[in-house]
């Protein structure tokens, strides 16, 4: 994932826009040799002190490469193919990685309203304790089981038909949940996934460490089954799958296969996929949330902006600098897909170590997430209300054929 050749040297200046930090250098002189890096937690920063940063945004960094080449990732133990940051020399002229857009509210109807009030705080916690209260959620080991047995019951307990698929993590296996949920539209019908990557991890401590993985992924896990369980309780258009993923921690191992085995026609039907990882530690004063895709979402972008702005309190950042988590197969297959995360995610320290503890999550943030979310799935799923045909359109993202 680490792009390391076939860069080009900027040729001319050029500045670059990190939300609302802006950096510029000058055309001549070498005297800065600026590159891009993304990076999970501080793992770039933990690697190479000796790289001076020119400009730290978290997630996103602009450093100086004048003293010396390209560095090379170190994987962590027991990973292939998966380092926890990139770097790519910055092309000449403007470049705006991390935007903030100014979004308007639209109307603030009382069906999604009625939606939202579903949403429960105890009900995410509750999900919360039973999976930080395993000692590990390593993708080998058997608490990875039972937080599977456990979120396989609480989808089942909420309508949806659940299944279990192997997927193979290096040299041990591991597995997906999926849970789906048919759409009562008549006529083809598209497909809406929410995701998250059920695994934890203790970097530092290897796979029989104490990994309580609160933040990450335990938030996105908790989250994603909120999510279905409030979305069961209406009639949707579309089919809505809610998949926890095992393997992310060791190199998306379970949404690349997910995305893999997806014959064509499943693979087209996918309208959205809207993936959650880190949503509960609160960085920022503001409560901030990060959108994260690729040009192919950006639609899904759109909505999930006008969507906060309508019925949240979050300051909004996007990039189109998709990286490290189970959006990204997605991407890489053509299918639409968007990260929700934390605002200045990097800023927490304790992740993939045994200090990613409950204490550190605050459920306020998450449900103000989750409320953006919801009502952006809604929008995806299309209501449909007893004894009509679904209503009009509710987002800009067209329907997808096969
Ligand atoms: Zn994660």
């Amino acid at each position: 994932m680490t792009e390391r050749s076939g860069m080009s040297v900027p040729g001319e200046g050029a500045s670059i826009r990190l939300g609302d930090q802006v950096f510029e250098w000058a055309a001549d002189g070498r005297a800065v040799r600026p590159a891009l890096v993304t990076q999970v937690g501080r793992s770039f920063q933990v690697q190479h002190p000796e790289v001076p940063v020119l400009l730290d945004h978290g997630r996103h960094l602009v450093v100086d490469l004048v003293a010396g080449g390209v560095p090379a990732p170190r994987r962590p133990e027991g990973a292939d193919e998966h380092a926890d940051w990139r770097i790519e020399h910055l092309p000449a002229g403007a470049v705006v990685v991390v935007d903030r857009p100014s979004v308007e509210a639209g109307p603030a109807d009382d069906d999604t309203a009625g939606l939202l009030a579903g949403l429960s705080p105890q009900s995410f916690d509750e999900s919360m304790r039973f999976l930080t209260g395993l000692p590990t959620r390593h993708s080998w080991s058997t608490g990875f089981g039972e937080a599977a047995d456990w979120s396989s019951d609480r989808l089942a307990g909420s309508g949806f038909a659940v299944t279990r698929h192997s997927i193979t993590v290096g040299t041990g296996s591991s597995a997906n949940v999926v849970g789906e949920l048919p759409g009562t539209g008549t006529g083809d019908r598209a497909v809406v996934l929410v995701t998250a990557h059920l695994d934890s991890v203790n970097t530092p401590g290897g796979p029989s460490a104490p990994a309580p993985g609160a933040d990450d992924n335990g938030s996105g896990s908790a989250g994603a089954l909120e999510l279905g369980r409030v979305l069961a309780g209406r009639s949707w258009r579309h089919d809505l799958r809610v998949i926890l993923f095992g393997g992310e921690e060791q190199g998306l191992h379970g949404s690349r296969q997910y995305v893999a085995a997806l014959a064509p026609h499943e693979r087209a039907r996918i309208r959205a996929v809207l993936n959650l990882d880190m949503v509960g530690s609160l960085n920022t004063a503001a409560p901030t949330v990060l959108l994260e895709g690729a040009p192919l979402s950006a639609a899904l972008i759109d909505d999930l902006a006008r969507a906060a702005a309508t019925w949240t309190g979050l300051a909004v950042e996007t990039s189109l600098n998709p990286f490290a988590s189970d959006h990204v197969p997605f991407l890489d297959g053509g299918i639409p897909a968007v990260l929700t995360i934390e605002g200045a995610d990097s800023a927490n320290k304790n992740i993939h170590s045994d200090r990613d503890v409950l204490a550190t999550v605050t459920t306020d943030l998450a449900m103000q997430i989750l409320r953006m979310d919801a009502a952006a799935l809604a929008g995806w799923l299309q209501p449909v209300e007893a004894g009509q045909k679904s209503r009009a359109e509710g987002s800009s993202v067209p329907l997808r054929t096969a």
